[in-house]
C-alpha cells in the first residue's frame, strides 16, 4: 500500500468524525501511520472585537483543541495511534504544511465544515489544500 502516513484535517463540525473515522479505517487497512491536524485560525486569535488578548485567546483555543483531539482518538481503534499538529494560522496553510512536515502521503478532509457556506460546491479550506497538496486528498462527503 502506497499510503503510510495519512493525515486527517479535523474541526469540530459533524463532518470531521465522518473523515476521521475514514481515516482511522484506511491507516488500520494500510498500516499507516496517522495524524491529526486542528488548526487555530488567527484570525479569530487577532480579532480585536473579541476583547480578549491574543495570547490568552490562543492559550484557551489550544485547550479546545487537544480536547477536540482526544475526542477523536476515543473513536479510534485501540491499537491505532496518532500524532497531532495544532497550529495557528491559516486552515488551509497550515493543513498543507503539516502534511509536508509529517510527510503524509494522504490528506483526509471534509468537503465542508463551519465555513460551508463559504462555497456551495466544496468547502474553502478543501478546496484551497486540494489546490496546493503534496500527496493526493481524499474528499469525505457528509453523510447523507
Ligand atoms: P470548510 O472549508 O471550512 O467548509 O472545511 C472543509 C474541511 O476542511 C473540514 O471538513 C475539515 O476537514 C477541514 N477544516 C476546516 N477548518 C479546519 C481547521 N481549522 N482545522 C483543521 N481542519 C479544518
Amino acid at each position: 500500500m502506497i499510503f503510510k502516513k495519512i493525515l486527517v484535517a479535523v474541526d469540530d463540525a459533524p463532518i470531521s468524525a465522518h473523515a476521521a473515522d475514514i481515516a482511522a479505517e484506511l491507516a488500520q487497512l494500510a498500516g499507516a501511520e496517522l495524524a491529526f491536524v486542528h488548526v487555530i485560525d488567527a484570525e479569530l486569535v487577532n480579532a480585536a472585537d473579541t476583547g480578549i488578548q491574543p495570547d490568552v485567546f490562543a492559550a484557551a483555543a489550544k485547550e479546545d483543541a487537544r480536547k477536540l483531539i482526544d475526542d477523536f482518538r476515543k473513536r479510534l481503534p485501540q491499537q491505532l495511534a496518532a500524532l497531532e499538529f495544532v497550529p495557528i494560522g491559516a486552515p488551509h496553510t497550515e493543513i498543507v504544511k503539516a502534511a509536508k512536515d509529517l510527510p503524509a502521503d494522504l490528506i483526509v478532509i471534509g468537503s465542508h465544515g463551519r465555513g460551508g457556506i463559504k462555497r456551495v460546491l466544496l468547502g474553502s479550506v478543501a478546496e484551497s489544500v486540494m489546490r496546493n497538496a503534496p500527496c493526493p486528498v481524499l474528499v469525505v462527503r457528509a453523510k447523507t
